[in-house]
């Protein structure tokens, strides 16, 4: 069913006249999202850089999408006819950028895909939970039915989405916390962030997990993860 009890933040509460925050609307995530966000951040599950695999297939998926609606329909690509992802790393302060050239999404699909369980893998995940009578059997299932996007949240306290469809001609940021039961969206206004099409997650990474934001780890595990993806995949690191 389609959930959103839907508000608007505050905007009065900060004001460092330097940088406005930008502040988005305000929404809870479906019940089940909520669950599964609790299960993944709690987890004492161990082999966290599945989240990787997790992004990069959504990049990579991303691509395809495109690709496949460009045949028909050049004009989607923007005259930007690449179809790649771009891993960079900041080890200094502990962040992961991906972006990638592919669909995008529009802010109703922003809330469609990542505030609700849309995909089949992660509904089977929480049903096999349920039926696990193992009070630890949550660790071997997060590997064994892979939590999508979600994932992400087993490395960072907070992810920021930036995204762009062809189908429309506004960016826009989601933004959501570990721990947190609800996240925002709001468009990009920032004219340094603006891409032409695609999208970039941000992961800023829980302190315990700075470690992924180190080049040589990055590239090993894309390395593993690159040969079943069929589109470039780049890394470079902020230069401090
Ligand atoms: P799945 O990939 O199995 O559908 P995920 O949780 O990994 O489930 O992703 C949920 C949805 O969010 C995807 O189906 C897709 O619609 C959207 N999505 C996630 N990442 C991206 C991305 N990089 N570009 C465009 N859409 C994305
Ligand atoms: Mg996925």
């Amino acid at each position: 069913g389609m959930l959103l009890s839907k508000r608007y933040e505050s905007t009065a509460a900060e004001s460092d006249a330097s940088s406005p925050p930008p502040t988005g609307e305000k929404y809870e995530y479906q019940a089940e999202v909520s669950r599964l966000m609790d299960l993944i951040v709690n987890s004492l599950y161990s082999n966290k850089e599945v989240f990787l695999r997790e992004l990069i297939s959504n990049a990579s998926d991303a691509c395809d999408k495109l690709r496949f609606l460009s045949v028909t329909e050049p004009a989607l690509l923007k005259d930007n006819v690449d179809f790649d992802i771009r891993i960079q790393t900041d080890k200094d302060n502990g962040i992961v950028t991906i972006t990638d050239t592919g669909i995008g999404m529009t802010r109703q699909e922003l809330i469609d895909c990542l505030g609700t369980i849309a995909q089949s893998g992660t509904a089977k995940f929480l049903k096999a939970l349920k039926d696990s009578k193992d009070a630890g059997g949550d660790n071997n299932l997060i590997g064994q039915f892979g939590v999508g996007f979600y994932s992400a949240f087993l490395v960072a306290d907070r992810v920021v989405v930036s995204t762009k469809s062809p189908k429309s001609d506004k960016q826009y940021v989601w933004e959501g916390e570990a721990n947190a039961s609800s996240y925002t969206i709001r468009e990009e206004t920032e004219a340094d962030k603006v891409i032409p099409r695609g999208t970039r997650l941000t992961l800023y990474l829980k302190r315990d997990d700075k470690g992924f934001a180190h080049p040589e780890k990055i590239q090993k595990l894309v390395k593993n993860y690159s040969q079943f993806v069929s589109f470039p995949i780049y890394t470079w690191q902020e230069k401090g």
